[in-house]
């Protein structure tokens, strides 16, 4: 048991690490929320979408990353709005005979601000390896695209009590490209586990991996890059997700498809 003076200083000490971390969180970073349309969408279902992301005025970055063939029409529908766009993957080339890959400079070419690289489908679908996702970084940086890297355990390796030395080994060829790049990206902790599942990491869960990734960030000189927690986000756990100091905002898929949710989950 506590005595009465170690119980104070405890929940001194508590509290002033609490403050601590969340005034940085609240002072430095801007809140970030970007849907990923994975391979959904057609012409007609986009452009009502689009038109209901049009007037979205928050202090939240908004951003959708969508399907290829979609960037012109996303691209007129948002230019001048607050909502800006990206893509969902991106060849390591600049160009030449890469049949079937589109280059950074081609997503810049549509107003791309984002890109996500390494997301767990990628990662799983088609081989990409923890190198290849940091070539893609790399390679989006060069372009003036910013990379959103995803990282993120699977079950298995979370139930083996694994899951932060994934997202070290995953972010290791990232870090590596140094302090003057990482600086410039943003990191996506997507457990797989809850993506597309309806399954969310708790605020805490999800705490403790974003505090890892701060810490790895850190090390490298790059501690205030946005960190986003991706899987199963909605409305109705998005608030309790943001309250905590190291989770910058969201990446979001199903529920960016919906544009009363999605608006919600920024607001
Ligand atoms: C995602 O696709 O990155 C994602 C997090 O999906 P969902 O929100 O549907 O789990």
């Amino acid at each position: 048991m506590l005595g009465y003076s170690s119980f104070l200083s405890e929940s001194r000490f508590r509290i002033n690490t609490l403050m601590s971390a969340t005034s940085t969180a609240a002072n430095d970073r801007t809140r970030l929320v970007i849907g990923n349309w994975k391979m959904h969408g057609n012409l007609s279902d986009n452009a009502a979408l689009l038109a209901a992301l049009r007037p979205a005025a928050t202090t939240t970055q908004v951003a959708v990353c969508v399907p290829f063939p979609y960037l012109a029409q996303v691209a007129e529908a948002l230019q001048g709005t607050a909502v800006s766009w990206g893509a969902q993957d991106v060849s390591t080339q600049v160009q030449g005979a890469y049949t079937g890959e589109i280059s950074a400079p081609m997503l810049k070419d549509f107003g791309c601000r984002w890109v996500l690289v390494g997301h767990s489908e990628r990662r799983s679908m088609h081989g990409e390896s923890d190198q290849l996702v940091a070539d893609k970084a790399r390679a989006a940086l060069a372009a003036g695209v910013t990379p959103v890297v995803c990282v993120g355990e699977s079950l298995a390796e979370r139930d083996a009590g694994q899951a932060i030395a994934v997202i070290h080994r995953q972010l290791a060829p990232v870090l590596a490209l140094g302090a003057d790049s990482v600086t410039k990206l943003v990191v996506a902790y997507e457990p797989v586990w809850a993506i597309g599942t309806g399954r969310t990491a708790t605020p805490e869960q999800a705490q403790e991996v974003h505090a890892a990734i701060r810490a790895a960030l850190q090390a490298v000189g790059a501690g205030n890059v946005q960190i986003l927690y991706g899987g199963s986000v909605k409305a109705s756990n998005a608030a309790s997700l943001f309250s905590m100091p190291d989770i910058d905002g969201a990446l979001v898929g199903g529920a960016s498809l919906v544009a009363d949710e999605f608006l919600r989950i920024a607001a």
